[in-house]
């Protein structure tokens, strides 16, 4: 595994251990060359999922790229973590399951959607803002509608 900050391609592992929901495995890794610390994880692929843009052109599903977009929608959020890898990994799991083993960017982003509503309302705004494409500000005063108000003051009263 190449260090992410120098490129040298002597790491060692300090510690390895499954996260809270058994579905990974975490390891700790220092690098040999800069003393850079980085993780990594260890996740069972049922199989390799190509995502079909809107422009027909096909690419690799990448996981840490969903990660990315989901954790800016609950960026300051109380929302735990683990919980948010538990949607995640769940997402993933369906998404592996569809017949055809190629998906759309909608797909995805109708079961994160779905995830998040459960999870946090405001995170849910913030994601359906960025994936739904409102072409007029009525689809969103009827999404905020569906969750029965405004969510509130975006900005945080207190770091989780
Ligand atoms: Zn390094």
């Amino acid at each position: 595994m190449r260090c992410p900050f120098c490129g040298g391609e002597e790491t060692q592992v300090k510690d390895s251990r499954p996260t809270e929901d058994n579905t990974a495995i975490r390891r700790r890794r220092v690098c040999s060359t800069c003393g850079g610390r980085f993780t990594t994880f260890e996740r069972v692929q049922l199989r390799e999922l190509m995502v079909v843009k809107r422009s027909g052109r096909r690419v690799p599903f990448d996981r840490e790229k969903l990660m990315r977009s989901v954790e800016i929608a609950v960026r300051k959020r109380p929302v735990d973590p683990e919980r948010i890898e538990r949607m995640v990994s769940g997402i993933v799991r369906q998404l592996e399951s569809t017949s055809e083993g190629e998906i759309t960017s909608e797909m995805i982003g109708t079961h994160v959607m779905e995830g998040l509503k459960t999870i946090d309302d405001v995170a849910y705004v913030r994601f359906a803002s960025v994936y739904r494409n409102f072409r007029e500000a009525r689809d969103f005063r009827e999404l905020l509608g569906e969750l029965g108000g405004l969510p509130g003051n975006d900005e945080p009263q207190e770091d989780a």
